[in-house]
């Protein structure tokens, strides 16, 4: 799975939510648990890996689960909390 992080915090522009192609980017603009100030989440059980979140983000937030770089080697699980709840 990809896994979002930091960078994303405050930005969250949203556009790779309008890429992947199984919506598992959460939470969207029409969710109600929306919130600018917080980030955007990949679901790490339905995301297929495709990649397209990639390019799309424009702070360079996302990265493959194995590429997380060590400082934010966090939000791996941070990701996978947001949908414990
Ligand atoms: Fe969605 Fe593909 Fe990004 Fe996974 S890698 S979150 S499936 S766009």
């Amino acid at each position: 799975a990809y896994v979002i992080t930091e960078p994303c915090i405050g930005t969250k522009d949203t556009a790779c939510v309008d890429v992947c192609p199984v919506d598992c980017i959460h939470p969207r603009k029409d969710e109600g648990d929306y919130d600018a100030t917080q980030m955007l989440f990949i679901h790490p059980d339905e995301c297929i890996d495709c990649g397209a979140c990639v390019p799309a983000c424009p702070v360079e937030a996302i990265f493959a689960m194995d590429e997380v770089p060590d400082q934010w080697k966090a939000y791996i699980e941070k990701n996978a909390e947001h949908y414990q709840k």
